[in-house]
């Protein structure tokens, strides 16, 4: 495929290629005997279709590159459902201390006692603030926590001689929900939700039989609300032998004023690249352990961390277990980067996140209230979902305004999500935003609002200030041209 030619500031490492430019040397080879070590049929005969840059090439290339892009580190990043927010750069300092770092995955648990104990402390530190029994810290994303969790209910039925085929979800439910399910190997069932986003309980009710092995469901749910009748349906599905599942990705919401467990819960899932500031984005590691009540303990994956006395060790023998979800310890730099959060955070300062991030919601809620249509009349939780129906009559769509946000210096809410609602925005502004960054963006989504009524033709152009215009989003994914040709 003819690669177009990109402008200066979009150059491909390759095309800044110059024959016979390096970065770097080795010393000649001086090992007696040495030289011809590789033998000459495993010897390339053509030399490897590499740039020939210099150092300072590569580091202005990639520098170039990084400011391309967007982060929370430069801008707002209201993505809902996502928490972007800040990463406090101390969790960085604790991730790289030499004792961390150099420890190899594979060294005795003697030598890594440091290690484990830090694994042993976050797990009962995420029990404590989810009200659950114990932790697993190994699921590497929220959505392998969700997949572990299913598993362990599933082992738990088993255990019991038990066979049930099906898991209930909210049809307001995140992708991942049926996904990990039925990777699981069950059978999905979507359960109606109101208008408001709730749980139809009605509708819930007529699924529940003996052949439903859980209910999973997002509390606060997609729409930013908290579902009141949770303890009456929690109590429902026990009534049918069902256990319950809380995704956890909103957490956020109600650290140190809602405990998942108190609510009922049987295993919840943290996201710690969300509520718990580990960076997040760009494909970078995640973190997604798993809590259970102590009846699903014999299924957790392993290793578990026991402490024996004041000695941390990896417990392997566990023949009820689902087995290993991870490579070593899982991600274990995200653990030392959520551990640090917490505990610079302390119980107080959880609960101060939570108040936080639920008044900044509102206020943003508040603000966009005249403009917009409001998916459900609040208050809301930590996010709040916004229409552009109105918008829409102009011709104007959640992703034209997605796009002309990124014009006006903002990263847009995640749209199209919950699918219940139509056109819809989700914003969730995190507690570390400023009252004076909340009130550029709603100002921003204002004007938007405004152009779309008297310039519609302005917010379909954009945008016009990002390195690249609007891509065929349904042909880069289906297609995606990632190699560079020549
Ligand atoms: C982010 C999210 C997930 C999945 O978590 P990952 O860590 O991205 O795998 C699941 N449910 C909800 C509601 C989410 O927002």
């Amino acid at each position: 495929m003819a690669h177009k030619a990109a402008p200066a500031y979009d150059k491909l490492v390759f095309e800044l290629s110059s024959p016979g430019r390096q970065g770097y040397a080795l010393p000649a080879n001086d090992v007696p005997g040495a030289a011809d070590g590789v033998p000459a049929k495993y010897r390339r005969t053509i030399p490897a279709a590499l740039p020939e840059v210099s150092e300072f090439d590569v580091v202005r290339h990639y520098s170039r590159l990084s400011r391309m892009n967007y982060g929370v580190d430069t801008h707002f990043y209201p993505l809902g459902s996502c928490t972007m927010k800040y990463n406090p750069k101390l969790n960085e300092d604790m991730a790289r201390l030499p004792g961390f770092i150099a420890l190899h995955p594979l060294a005795p648990d003697a030598a890594s006692q440091g290690a484990l104990t830090l694994m042993y402390e976050l797990g009962r530190m995420l029990s404590e603030i989810a009200g659950m029994d114990a932790v697993s810290l190994q699921p590497a994303a929220g959505a392998q926590g969700e997949l572990a969790g299913v598993l362990m209910i599933r082992a738990y039925h088993a255990s019991r001689g038990e066979k049930r085929t099906k898991v209930l979800i909210p049809d307001s439910a995140h992708g991942t929900n049926p996904a990990s399910t039925a990777l699981a190997g069950y059978e999905v069932i979507e359960v109606k939700s109101t208008r408001d986003g709730e749980v139809e309980i009605d509708d819930l009710a007529r699924h529940l039989d003996e052949t439903v092995a859980a209910f999973m469901i997002t509390v606060p749910n997609t729409l930013g609300n908290f579902e009141p009748r949770i303890i009456e349906i929690t109590n429902l599905c026990h009534s049918k032998g069902v256990q319950v599942y809380m995704d956890g990705a909103n957490l956020n919401a109600i650290l140190g004023i809602a405990r998942p467990g108190d609510l009922g819960f049987d295993v919840c899932h943290f996201n710690l690249h969300k509520t718990f500031t580990t960076p997040h984005g760009g494909g970078g590691p995640g973190a997604g352990p798993v809590g259970i009540k102590a009846h699903l303990e014999p299924f957790l994956p392993t290793p578990v961390v026991v402490k024996n006395g004041e000695v941390y060790a990896l417990d392997w023998k566990r023949p009820k277990s689902i087995g290993k979800l991870q490579a070593f310890w899982g991600n274990f730099g995200m653990l030392v980067r959520a551990y640090t959060y917490i505990r610079t955070m302390g119980p107080d300062g959880l609960r101060a996140v939570s108040d936080n991030a639920v008044l900044n919601a509102n206020y943003v809620m508040k603000r966009l209230e005249q403009d917009y249509d409001l998916a459900a009349p609040g208050p809301c939780m930590h996010e709040c979902v916004v229409s552009a129906r109105r918008q829409k009559k102009h011709g104007v769509t959640a992703m034209d305004i997605a796009k002309r946000l990124l014009d006006l210096g903002f990263y847009a809410p995640s749209t199209y999500f919950p699918l219940i609602v139509e056109e819809a925005l989700m914003i969730e502004p995190t507690e570390t935003e400023s009252k004076q960054t909340l009130d550029a963006f709603c100002d921003a989504m204002i004007q938007i609002a405004r152009e779309a009524e008297r310039a519609p033709d302005l917010v379909h152009e954009a945008p016009v200030t990002t390195p690249v215009r609007r891509l065929d989003q349904t042909k880069a994914a289906r297609e995606p041209d990632l190699k560079w040709t020549g």
